[in-house]
């Protein structure tokens, strides 16, 4: 709740409050304590005043009492009562009156009636006597006496000739100016009352006589809770049962007083306030301050600008502890941030950059319109070299190798390329980029760079030598996308492998025609995985020149493409080679091949079948468990299997190679080895090698009967071919003259279109029942 309002809002309220719990604790405990000391005053003064009363009042009966006595001893006085002397008795009792200043002089008889009277105020007699008649008639004490409605202190004193003939009666009125003069005496106001009849009183012009009754016979319980000026105390006047007394003592000081003091506490409450808010503002304001320069920091920590500048101003401590771990977190932050960056930018292992970084690179440089040079390049051989040496060496090879193009790379070499970013684009293959130069200056610095990768590499210990391929792309339009240009570029690395060089520049245009290669190979694929295959096998006969017979047949494939359009199949097979699709071509070929020699089997034709393997088949790990599976699995025996394999096939991975057909050749399958002629191997290594047939490549027959330096090779190879103990198969026969010198040369078979064009399965038997034997006739 309270967390809605701010820190400065809270600090203001909290003090503000705290202060106005003091100053109201304050004040209502100096309100008990100024009433108790305000009611012990004003009952100290009372008491004084009513000492200082009855002092008043003895004194003032002693002096009447001497007056009465020497009234009463007069002679002449006695005399005059005696007799009942009326005028003599008014006017003694008036002359001893004005002596004495007394204002009511009188004398009764024994019965207590009125005799003579003198005052200095007329009075009714009636009403003397009626009020004579409460009043006894003992000289002891003055007693008050009130008449209609005044107020005597009257002292009664037998007048005795000896025996008491009558009472002579002295009394002084107590009026406003004797009640004045007791104020002086008394310090407080003064009235008399006799019973609720308000007689006379010192403070008629301060309250009106009903507001004085009432308040003087029900005094509020606390002094200072009513309002009142005066606090008032009602006391019987002497042993009057008729008058009483109103002593009033004022309050209007206190009440100032504690005015004064609560106007003073609040005065000093308002500064003390005012200076809270003060001292909170600053307080809050130091407090915000630091607040505001964390909240700032962690402001630009969240923008990511995590570099925590240095503490420059004064904080308290607890701020500028928090600002230290600020700038710890800010660092901390930075390190990991820069961490992932490196491992989302950088290949871990050569801690180059990635695909993904370089491709920003280019298309950056692209965008700000500058011409690049894309180098790609990767280890020749690298998978099998990998083979040998293991892993982590070819890991460590690699590593080495990214070190010195880094090192090569660096300005100080002199080398004033312009270097973009260096990446790996995956296993073996490296991407440099640099500004664009021209095609010179590109051989020169690579042929500069190539003296420093292809030093030698060590790995533990054993010198290895690698030799490296570059792919150069030079990138030509504003529109080239990097995407398109790192494709150019790992395109031309490869076509420089195959191709066997170093170097090689991208030619406009290969772009389409490897992409066409593209499609075709995802074609190719799903074309070998569907049931019902757009391929099929066609079958082309082999002549067995010596006994005229049809025996055998070679297989070979064909695709009619999704658009319908015959594909060649030295371009698919090649695609196929190439995308590692081979092996599967290959089992299909030999599944489809295995079922028809069944079919035919079934039929009465024996067919030896032709299968051509390339160079991966052989060498797949289940290429010998398949192929002997899918014959056990269709009854056809391996006497009915011919394996066609090209010269270089046969020289990769050599002893490999010799003992799976070694042992092929053991179980039953026949050798052949085809394109006989055009690739390097000698006769001799045909010797060492587990074949049965030479196949003469087509390129020495295909003009046979016209070209004498054919004629010359193909009878050599033939005479060569049996020597070895090989049967010899002559490809390529398309005209009878061919054929009648391969018979002349005493060639085995004879196989091409002047027999036949390859030919479907059912197409075939149609063409071989209506063989009539005459080719050679
Ligand atoms: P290859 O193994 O040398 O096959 C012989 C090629 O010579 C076939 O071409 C065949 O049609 C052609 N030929 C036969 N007689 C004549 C002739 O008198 N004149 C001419 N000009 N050509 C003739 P095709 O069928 O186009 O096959 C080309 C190459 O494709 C094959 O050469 C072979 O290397 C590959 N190939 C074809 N089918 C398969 C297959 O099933 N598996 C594998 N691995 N390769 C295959
Ligand atoms: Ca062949
Ligand atoms: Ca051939």
């Amino acid at each position: 709740m309270l967390n809605k309002y701010s820190f400065k809002a809270q600090i203001t309220w909290l003090s503000t409050s705290l202060i106005l719990l003091t100053v109201i604790s304050l004040t209502a405990s100096y309100w008990f304590r100024i009433t108790e000391y305000a009611e012990s005053q004003v009952k100290n003064q009372l008491l004084f005043a009513e000492n200082v009363l009855n002092q008043n009042l003895v004194s003032q009966e002693k002096m009447l009492t001497t007056a009465a006595r020497v009234l009463a001893a007069d002679f002449g006085f006695k005399q005059a009562v005696a007799s009942r002397d009326s005028n003599t008795i008014n006017s003694v009792l008036l002359n001893h009156g004005e002596r004495i200043n007394a204002d009511l002089m009188m004398l009764i008889d024994v019965d207590g009636q009125l005799v003579s009277t003198s005052a200095s105020k007329p009075l009714e007699n009636a009403l003397i006597e009626n009020s004579i008649k409460s009043l006894p008639l003992i000289d002891v004490h003055a007693q008050f006496l009130s008449i209609d409605n005044l107020v005597y202190q009257v002292i009664v004193v037998p007048v005795k000739a000896p025996r008491t003939i009558g009472y002579s009666v002295i009394g002084f009125e107590v009026n406003n100016a004797s009640l004045l003069q007791l104020k002086e005496l008394i310090l407080l106001d003064i009235s008399l009352i006799k019973g609720t009849v308000l007689m006379t009183s010192t403070m008629v012009e301060q309250i009106p006589g009903t507001q004085l009754l009432s308040h003087a016979t029900s005094p509020p319980s606390n002094l200072l809770w009513s309002k009142d000026d005066f606090y008032h105390q009602v006391r019987p006047l002497a042993d009057s049962n008729e008058i009483s007394v109103i002593l009033s003592a004022p309050l209007a000081k206190y009440h100032r007083d504690f005015d004064q003091l609560v106007y003073s506490i609040l005065v000093i409450a308002l500064m003390v306030i005012f200076i809270a808010i003060a001292l909170s503002k600053l307080l809050s304001r130091g407090m915000a301050k630091p607040l505001h320069s964390l909240m700032k920091l962690t402001e630009r920590v969240g923008r990511g600008d995590l570099n925590v500048p240095k503490l420059t101003t004064d904080l308290p401590t607890e701020f500028s502890e928090l600002y230290q771990s600020f700038s710890v977190m800010g660092a901390a932050i930075k390190s990991r941030e820069e961490e992932i960056k490196f491992q989302a930018e950088r290949d871990m292992l050569t801690g180059l950059y990635n695909r993904q970084k370089i491709i920003q690179q280019v298309t950056k440089s692209i965008n700000e319109k500058q011409s690049l040079t894309l180098i790609a390049f990767n280890i020749k051989g690298f998978k099998a070299l990998n083979d040998t040496i293991g892993l982590i060496n070819g890991d460590n090879i690699l590593k080495v190798l990214a070190q010195r193009v880094c090192q090569y790379l660096k300005p100080i070499d002199g080398t004033s390329v312009n270097v973009k970013g260096i990446a790996r684009l995956n296993a073996d293959e490296f991407l440099l980029v640099i500004d664009q130069l021209n095609k010179t200056q590109i051989n020169n610095f690579l042929e500069h760079l190539l003296l420093e990768l292809n030093r030698p590499y060590w790995v533990n210990q054993i010198k290895i030598i690698i030799a490296l391929s570059f792919g150069v792309v030079l990138s030509e339009r504003d529109n080239d996308d990097a995407e398109c240009l790192l494709r150019r570029a790992s395109m031309t690395v490869a076509t420089a492998n195959q191709e066997q060089s170093q170097i090689r520049f991208y030619q406009t245009g290969e772009d389409e025609a490897y992409l066409n290669k593209l499609a075709l190979i995802d074609e190719l694929k799903s074309a070998l995985e569907q049931p019902e295959s757009p391929m099929f096998m066609v079958y082309q006969p082999k002549l067995n020149i010596k006994s005229g017979k049809i025996d055998k047949l070679e297989a070979l494939i064909r695709w009619i493409n999704l658009k319908g359009e015959f594909v060649n199949p030295e371009v698919f097979i090649d695609l196929a080679e190439k995308s590692g699709l081979i092996v599967n071509l290959t089992r299909w070929v030999i599944l489809q091949v295995v079922i028809q020699i069944k079919t035919w089997a079934s039929q009465g034709y024996q067919f030896k079948v032709s299968i051509n393997l390339s160079a991966q088949d052989i060498q797949h790990d289940t290429f010998v468990e398949y192929l002997l599976d899918t014959l056990a699995a269709h009854q056809v025996t391996p006497e009915s299997i011919t394996l066609e394999l090209t010269e270089r096939d046969l020289a990769e991975n050599e002893s490999l190679v010799i003992t799976r057909l070694t042992y092929l050749k053991s179980l039953g399958f026949q050798i052949s080895v085809d394109d006989y002629g055009i690739g390097q191997s000698s006769l001799a290594k045909l010797k060492q090698l587990p074949v049965d047939e030479l196949k003469i490549d087509k390129e020495f027959i295909l003009n046979l009967d016209a070209n004498k330096q054919d004629q010359d090779i193909t009878s050599s190879t033939i005479l060569l071919g049996h020597k070895l103990g090989l049967s010899v198969v002559a490809e390529g026969v398309e005209t009878k003259a061919s054929l009648v010198l391969l018979a002349d040369y005493q060639c085995n078979y004879a196989q091409g279109y002047y027999l036949s064009k390859p030919l479907k399965s059912n197409e075939l038997l149609q063409w071989y029942m209506n063989y009539d034997n005459k080719t050679l006739s």
